[in-house]
C-alpha cells in the first residue's frame, strides 16, 4: 500500500502545482475541469480517510474557481487544515504563490 507521507507530499506539490500553473483568468471549461479534477481527485486518493476529509472540505468551502489566487488560497487552507489535525505548523497562505509559483524571493 502507498505510504501516507510520501503520497501526501507528492500529492500536496501536484495541488498546488496545479493551482500555480491555473489561469488567472479561467474559461468556463477551466473551472468546469478544475472542479470535476478536485472532486473525482478526493473520490480516487488511495488514503481512504484523506480523501474522505478532503471530500468533506469541499462540500463546507466551496472550490472558488475563478481566479487563480482564489483557487490557489483556498487550496491552502485546504492543507493547512490536514496540518492542523496533523499538529504541524500552519502555511502563511498569502505567500503560496511564492512558494509554489514565482519562487522564494531569498
Ligand atoms: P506536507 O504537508 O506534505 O507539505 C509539503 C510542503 O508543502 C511543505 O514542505 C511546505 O513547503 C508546503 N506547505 C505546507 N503547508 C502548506 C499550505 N497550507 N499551503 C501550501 N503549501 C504548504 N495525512 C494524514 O495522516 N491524515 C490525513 O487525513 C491526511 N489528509 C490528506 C489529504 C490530502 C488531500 C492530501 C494531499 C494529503 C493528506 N495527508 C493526510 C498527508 C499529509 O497532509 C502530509 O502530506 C504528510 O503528512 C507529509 O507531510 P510533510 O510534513 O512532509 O509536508
Amino acid at each position: 500500500p502507498p505510504d501516507i507521507e510520501t503520497l501526501g507530499r507528492g500529492s500536496w506539490n501536484l495541488l498546488h502545482s496545479i493551482a500555480a500553473q491555473y489561469p488567472e483568468n479561467p474559461t468556463r471549461t477551466d473551472q468546469n475541469n478544475v472542479r470535476d479534477f478536485m472532486r473525482l481527485f478526493a473520490t480516487l486518493y488511495p488514503c481512504w480517510v484523506c480523501g474522505e476529509g478532503f471530500a468533506k472540505y469541499q462540500s463546507r468551502k466551496p472550490m472558488p474557481t475563478q481566479s487563480r489566487n482564489a483557487f490557489g488560497t483556498w487550496l491552502c487552507d485546504a492543507h493547512n487544515e490536514v496540518n492542523r489535525r496533523l499538529g504541524k505548523p500552519e502555511f502563511d497562505c498569502s505567500k503560496w504563490e511564492e512558494r509554489w509559483r514565482t519562487g522564494w524571493k531569498d
